[in-house]
């Protein structure tokens, strides 16, 4: 049976935390120490944050988003204003 991280195959895993640690320009260990610590990178707030404060993305490795509830939210309605403002002119 495959070792699981927070439910996620290790293999699986392992490619996300090598491609994240280089995306980030940190050593792969310490971005997996993080993961394993029940943080996530939120790519929007530049931060480690609580995995818990992340919405589900099925086609993520992980299973989950990129960036916390919070500030996808704020983005999502950022790029809605913005839009609509667009439409208007
Ligand atoms: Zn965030």
């Amino acid at each position: 049976m495959a070792t699981t991280i927070h439910g996620v195959a290790d293999d699986r895993l392992e490619l996300s935390i090598r491609l994240g640690a280089s995306h980030l320009g940190i050593d792969p260990y310490e971005y997996r120490r993080k993961v394993e610590a029940g943080l996530k990178w939120c790519s929007l707030d530049q931060d480690w944050e609580p995995r818990e404060r992340f919405g589900p993305n099925v086609n993520r490795a992980d299973g989950l988003h990129t960036s916390c509830r919070e500030s996808h939210r704020d983005y999502a309605r950022a790029a809605m204003a913005k839009l609509r403002k667009r439409r208007a002119s």
